[in-house]
């Protein structure tokens, strides 16, 4: 009844901004892409990817799920053991990686380092052939774009990690690719050095306007960067979409827990009503509407989950007729400054994490609270 009950206005379509570039053709396409190392496991399992010229993509998941494979396959150092890559429209998977022409900045991605700054950030251009004068000039516009103007005769042992990370970067942009691929160029760097790269790296790519595929772990990195996250895991693409719908709508169980906090509660599925709503069914025999996020059938066990700062903890009983609400002790406040953490215990569940913003009533440990979770915030996944 809760469920059937719900008016449409109550699921309101969240409309992000797109970006601009979700609109460009295809600089990239991965088609039927499969890798194998050792013939028997498919490490990327059956890859079609689009990437837009101009947009920033990370290839987001945990470690071992294939981002590096992919990323190395479209840089041209292993080839698929079945499908196709195309640049433009054409084929590139038995180009090169040096007739490929892209940039390329790795978290080992070492600078040589009885050259200069200068020299290193030179090379590509060396190579590529181009006249002294001309080199002078691009160099000294790469140093100053990554703001390490007349750092260029210093060796990379004089640098910090950082620098030299940068440095990487402008040598990977120095030749004006098309395409630059990352892959988890900041790893090593400490936290705010991280944060501050990942802000500069941003702005880079809305100066240039190159298109950028960037790998890594760190769903906050990704968040924070990008135009589109893909996210991987045991070779396959899990979602692909852009960041505020991924942290909004994840489209199964993995990518909800992958990416961002998430409280979540076990049970079954209870009455569906065929466009996608339908009620979760606790051990303890409680009921609460939610999305049917992959289509479950009534009587499937499932896992729900919310996002900790979707969910109102009220600290007084709830009227009868209040919907959508679980019964929980608190176990814990955490202060974070900007708002409250509460661990509260679930009958038959976690422990749930909520959100509260700060206000005058502070919550106690030991505490009742009373937990509504809004249908449209509550997703269950098979
Ligand atoms: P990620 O970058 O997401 O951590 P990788 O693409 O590096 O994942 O690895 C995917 C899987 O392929 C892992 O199981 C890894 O051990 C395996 N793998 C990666 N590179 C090689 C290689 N050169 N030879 C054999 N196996 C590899
Ligand atoms: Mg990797």
């Amino acid at each position: 009844p809760l469920v059937r009950r719900a008016p449409r206005r109550a699921f309101p379509r969240s409309t992000p901004e797109q970006p601009k570039t979700l609109s460009n053709p295809a600089l990239v396409q991965f088609k039927g892409v499969q890798k194998t190392y050792d013939g028997l496991s498919l490490v990327v399992r059956n890859l079609d990817l689009d990437i837009r010229r101009g947009e920033f993509l990370s290839l987001l998941g945990p470690s071992g799920s294939g981002k590096t494979t992919t990323l190395m396959m479209l840089a041209g150092f292993e080839s698929p053991t079945a499908g196709e890559i195309l640049l433009d429209g054409r084929p590139i998977t038995k180009t090169p990686p040096h007739k490929r022409n892209f940039g390329m900045v790795f978290q080992n991605y070492a600078l040589f380092p009885h050259m200069t700054v200068a020299a290193n950030v030179a090379y590509p251009l060396t190579v590529r052939k181009v006249p002294k004068a001309d080199i002078d000039k691009r160099v000294a516009r790469a140093l100053d774009m990554v703001q390490l103007g007349g750092k260029g005769d210093r060796f990379p042992s004089q640098l910090s990690g950082g620098q030299q990370q940068r440095v990487a970067l402008a040598r990977a942009l120095v030749f004006e690719p098309q395409l630059v691929l990352m892959d988890e160029p900041l790893g090593a760097l400490d936290k705010q050095l991280r944060e501050h790269m990942q802000i500069e790296l941003k702005e880079l790519h809305r100066q240039l306007g190159v298109t950028f595929v960037y790998v890594t772990h760190d769903q906050g990195e990704a968040l924070t960067m990008s135009d589109r996250v893909a996210v991987f895991n045991d070779g396959l693409i899990q979602q692909i979409d852009i960041v505020d719908r991924l942290y909004e709508t994840p489209s199964n169980r993995f990518v909800a827990g992958f990416v961002g906090d998430s409280t979540v509660l076990e049970g079954t599925l209870g009455a569906d009503d065929h466009h996608g709503r339908c009620e979760l069914v606790l051990p303890t025999g409680e009921r609460l509407a939610g999305v049917n996020v992959n289509q479950v059938q009534p009587g499937s066990r499932v896992t729900a989950s919310v996002r900790p700062e979707r969910i109102e903890a009220m600290l007084t009983a709830p009227a009868a007729n209040d919907s959508n609400i679980i019964q929980a002790a608190i176990n814990d406040v955490i202060y974070f400054g900007d708002h409250l953490r509460l661990r509260c215990a679930v009958a038959g569940q976690a422990q749930a994490t909520v959100k509260v913003p700060l206000g005058d009533q502070a919550p106690q440990a030991g505490q009742p609270v009373w937990l509504r979770i809004a249908p449209q915030f509550l997703r269950v996944y098979a």
